[in-house]
């Protein structure tokens, strides 16, 4: 029976995920090109023939058209069922975390902007203030609502993760007279900061610095980048904001053993 359940929780919210992951694709077309949601999602982008409703199946249409669409034939990008797969997934996740609660409403909340963040980083090298800004605001505010996290934790959070970047960003400019961290940056890591409290911020800056690393490094080698090649720090941010959700506990006792 308690099995059962179990497995029904991750049915559905897996498929919550499933529908809010097809809008975030449009969210994510729209938000830096300024185009009309209507436009995205039920015409074709190349030959913009409107699409059927079975076109419009998250994951399984993609799969049945075999990634192309119905009409022209042209290629649709593989990021439409990879975006809605991956809400699947972080909505499954964060549900194995809260269960049906209110905290799983916001949580879901937070782990979208997370994803959809990404996504606008890789491909636009920017992160926009309509997310992190208006996130800091509703993580501040969930932390009312939700018992995980208390309001003043939640502040500290973002004045802590907003202050750490904004003080290296300063004194990175200053020495090395470019630009190393956006003002981006600093605005998604006060997010953070909102949503997973001051305790996360160390951990998040660790597993993100060190994700990093591994990927630029990874690059130079691969493709011969210099070390001014900017890669977008955001999306590392991100995923070390949702290793932090999914396992910070774990992962605070093994880095600082000493604090608790
Ligand atoms: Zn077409």
């Amino acid at each position: 029976m308690l099995l059962q359940t179990h497995s029904l929780g991750l049915v559905w919210s897996s498929l919550f995920g499933l529908l809010w992951g097809s809008f975030f694709n449009v969210c994510i077309f729209r938000l830096p090109e300024e185009k009309s949601i209507v436009w995205n999602r039920s015409h074709c982008r190349s030959c913009s023939t409107p699409l059927k409703w079975f076109h419009n199946i998250p994951i399984l249409s993609f799969i049945l058209l075999r990634g192309k669409c119905a009409f022209c034939g042209h290629r649709i990008s593989i990021q439409y069922p990879l975006i809605e797969a991956v809400t699947a997934a972080l909505f499954a996740g964060t549900w194995l975390h809260y269960g049906w609660s209110l905290a799983w409403i916001f949580y879901t909340y937070f782990v979208s902007s997370l994803l959809v963040i990404t996504v606008i980083d890789l491909r636009h090298m920017i992160i926009p203030d309509e997310l992190s800004l208006t996130g800091i605001l509703i993580g501040v505010l969930a932390s009312f609502f939700v018992q995980h996290i208390t309001w003043w934790e939640s502040l500290l959070g973002a004045a802590l993760g907003g202050g750490i970047f904004m003080a290296i960003a300063m004194g990175y400019e200053k020495f090395a007279r470019q630009e190393g961290l956006g003002g981006g940056d600093i605005k998604l890591l006060a997010m953070i900061g909102a949503w997973l409290g001051y305790q996360s911020i160390l951990v998040v800056i660790v597993i993100s610095s060190a994700l990093g690393s591994v990927v630029g490094l990874s690059l130079m080698l691969l493709r011969k980048k210099t070390l001014k090649t900017a890669i977008p720090f955001g999306p590392f941010l991100a995923l070390g904001a949702i290793v932090y959700l999914f396992w910070g506990e774990w992962i605070g006792r093994f880095l600082l053993p000493a604090v608790d």
